[in-house]
């Protein structure tokens, strides 16, 4: 299999134009996840690399953040070996589900598929400790961080961009008037 970074051209998934990103910044560049996510194989084959990274760590469960990154989650903790759980926001707050809960001291790698702040799997991490679970670290697909950590475990990203972000005030792709898109739903634009 191609290099990583290859395979997600190979699907079209780099989108080039003006993007609203979920982090609330703009971009001339946007990763549609989907178009990977909806190849079983090649998100199982892509999590499985991550998943070798993280040989040698004990994990008993991986969690996601709900919607997003599910099928990332899942195909991560099928690499691992591990149990797969989502968490949703319940309220605006991330909360475990009924029927998938964690118990104390659960060891947890949170998953999530694209990482600029890490926002949304910081927030869902904090419903993982609190319930008692420990987090190990963080995996993510595509880290867009630009070579900051936001976590204070362990992160690991099997792809590493840095396209330019801009706040609204001060990007050039609107000074140029060019129409932004937001792509996807909030939970669909991660990016
Ligand atoms: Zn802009």
């Amino acid at each position: 299999m191609p290099d990583p970074l290859q395979v997600l051209e190979d699907a079209q998934a780099v989108l080039k134009g003006h993007f609203l990103l979920a982090s609330g910044l703009h971009s001339d560049t946007y990763v549609q996840k989907f178009r990977i996510f909806q190849h079983p194989r090649v998100a199982e084959d892509l999590a499985r690399r991550l998943a070798a990274q993280w040989s040698g760590t004990p994990i008993d469960t991986v969690a996601a953040p709900a919607v997003g990154a599910i099928v990332f989650g899942h195909e991560m903790a099928r690499a691992l070996g591990t149990r797969s759980v989502f968490l949703e926001r319940k309220d605006g707050v991330f909360a475990t589900r009924v029927g998938m809960e964690l118990a104390k001291g659960e060891k947890v790698l949170c998953a999530e598929d694209v990482v600029t702040t890490g926002g949304s799997v910081l927030e869902m991490a904090k419903a993982v400790e609190a319930a008692g679970a420990e987090v190990v670290g963080f995996a993510a697909l595509l880290d867009r961080t630009g070579g900051k950590n936001p976590f204070a475990q362990r992160f690991e990203a099997l792809i590493r961009i840095s396209p330019p972000q801009y706040p609204a005030e001060a990007c050039p792709l609107c000074k140029a008037g060019l129409a932004l898109t937001k792509p996807g739903t909030k939970q669909g634009a991660k990016a």
